[in-house]
């Protein structure tokens, strides 16, 4: 059952074929077996089992709230949520209890979803590898799969573990894992760069970032508010439209929303593939990008012209100066973010008393790492009165540019482009943390941040596995408010790679109780 899709098991729970509270029950056998993975910081288990009988009760009485009554989700651990510690993995929030639920959090408990914990991330989000928050790293649940022991068989895990397993992808990368290792049916990430998709393709799940301002952002603890949107894990195509058809809409709470009513799609089987334009955007053959996704890529390419699609190659020409521009966008709203972590309105304080500014600088030097300090400095400078014109205002303009460029090719009849969503397959941790985070995530994005910047709709869709037997990902990008186009073309894709399953049976050697930090808590 756990290796259901959401709509399998929504169907399952519906006939009777399961109840509510023994499919939430086996969820948390489960994450409790995967808890080596470090995926959850928190795990709800009395709420979780509390929301679950109550859909039962709603069952048995015929009167279901709808597909996702009694589904166990999971949410990262940026979003607020009322009775749950919401840490964004960082020592400013630890113990941090928000009063309220996030706008998409209570959308998910409205429709009956159970909600099982809260998810492992990059300090703030700030990242692509899930390494870099203060519970410790996500641990790729490949690196256990029989299919990456097959092909690296003098990598078990078991024998060497703490120097062969893969990173996860980041910065929703614990909601990947958990999406991935069975532990639930859908989780929430949150995109501001990339941060859906990434750890979506390494961990060989869907993630969806929809267009701006379709889901709300409110009680979405901010990166980057021009860029920032949740987004969608799940384990097929069909998934992450039931999910996006519950979330999104106009919400009061966040103006950036769209105002008209949002129709919730079912996608069709068919499609008429011969009508598509398919764009292949030259730029996105970057250096790094290695070859097997390369092959992948052509591959899939001809897949779509086989079926009959227009397949045409185009031109992004800004998209080399993206990784600055985002830098300099995303450190600047950064500084101001951040700057209500002081130590007096939210999170940690600093035990310092001779005098308020040294007390902001001792908590601020206690309750971030360097990424965020990085960040925030970066961020300052930037927005310095003789930098800002210079930097800030001319990174608008050039984001303003990049947008543009995807306009023009929507505008010539390209109906979704086909890229990469990473540069290679994921990197052993070892390896991974031998670059500065900075360096890693600039180059990690250069894929997916072009998407945020415009604002557009994008997919990952594992399509493969790598040579070392870990999944690849290709993300397709839609024109804005397309999300049924862009999802039906994904899941015509998704059928055509039949990516498989991992095969997880080796994880019960790994049955070590959970790290220290992982804590239930009751209330919600
Ligand atoms: N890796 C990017 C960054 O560090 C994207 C993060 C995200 O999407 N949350 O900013």
């Amino acid at each position: 059952m756990l290796r259901a899709s959401l709509r399998e098991v929504s169907a399952a729970l519906r006939e009777g074929r399961v109840g509510a509270t023994e499919l939430c029950q086996r969820c948390l056998a489960r994450v409790r077996a995967t808890g080596f993975l470090n995926a959850y910081i928190s795990v709800a288990e009395d709420a979780a089992l509390r929301q679950a009988r109550e859909a039962e009760r709603r069952h048995r009485a015929g009167q279901p709230l709808g597909i996702l009554d009694g589904i166990p989700v999971a949410v990262k651990d940026n979003f607020n949520t009322a009775g749950i510690e919401t840490t964004c993995a960082s020592n400013m929030l630890k113990g941090y209890i928000s009063p309220y639920n996030a706008t998409v959090v209570q959308k998910l408990l409205d429709q009956g979803a159970v909600l099982l914990g809260k998810t492992n991330l990059d300090e703030f989000a700030m990242g692509s590898g899930s390494t870099d928050g203060v519970f410790g790293p996500v641990r790729n649940p490949w690196s256990y799969s029989r299919q990456y022991k097959e092909k690296n068989p003098s990598k078990s895990p078991s024998e060497n573990e703490d120097s062969e397993w893969v990173i996860t992808g980041g910065s929703s990368g614990g909601s990947a894992a958990a999406v991935s290792s069975f532990t639930c049916f859908a989780a929430l990430g949150s995109d501001t760069g990339g941060s859906t998709r990434n750890p979506a393709a390494h961990c060989g799940v869907v993630g969806l970032k929809p267009t701006y301002g379709l889901i709300s952002r409110h009680g979405l603890i901010p990166l980057v508010n021009s860029m920032d949107v949740p987004g969608i894990l799940t384990r097929c195509v069909d998934d992450a439209a039931v999910v996006l058809g519950l979330l999104a809409g106009h919400d009061p709470k966040d103006s950036t929303t769209i105002q008209d009513t949002f129709k919730p799609f079912e996608l069709s089987n068919s499609i008429d593939v011969r009508k598509l334009c398919i764009g292949i955007p030259k730029e996105y053959n970057v250096p790094g990008l290695s070859s097997e996704i390369q092959a992948l890529w052509l591959k899939a390419a001809e897949l779509f012209k086989d079926a009959g699609a227009k397949v045409i190659e185009v031109s992004l020409p800004h998209t080399p100066y993206s990784i600055v521009c985002y830098h300099v966008l995303c450190t600047a709203e950064v500084a101001s973010n951040m700057a209500r972590f002081d130590g007096l309105e939210y999170g940690h304080r600093a035990d310092m008393k001779h005098s308020t500014e040294s007390m902001y600088a001792a908590t601020r030097r206690e309750g971030f790492n360097d990424v965020v300090r990085g960040r925030i400095l970066s961020g300052n400078y930037f927005l310095l009165k003789e930098n800002y014109e210079n930097y800030f205002v001319k990174a608008q303009k050039v984001r303003r540019l990049i947008a543009n460029d995807f306009v023009k090719v929507f505008a010539s009849g390209v109906d979704i482009l086909l890229t990469p969503t990473t540069l290679s397959d994921a990197a052993p941790y070892v390896e991974f943390i031998k670059e500065d985070n900075r360096t890693r995530s600039a180059q990690d994005d250069i894929l997916t941040q072009a998407a945020n910047m415009a604002g557009l709709p994008a997919i990952s869709v594992p399509a493969a596995l790598s040579k070392r037997g870990l999944p690849l990902g290709l993300q397709l990008v839609g024109r804005s408010f397309q999300e049924k186009q862009l999802l039906t073309v994904a899941k015509w894709f998704e059928k055509q790679v039949k990516f498989p399953v991992i095969q997880l049976e080796d994880m019960k050697s790994h049955d070590c109780s959970g790290f220290p930090h992982q804590k239930s808590v009751s209330s919600l």
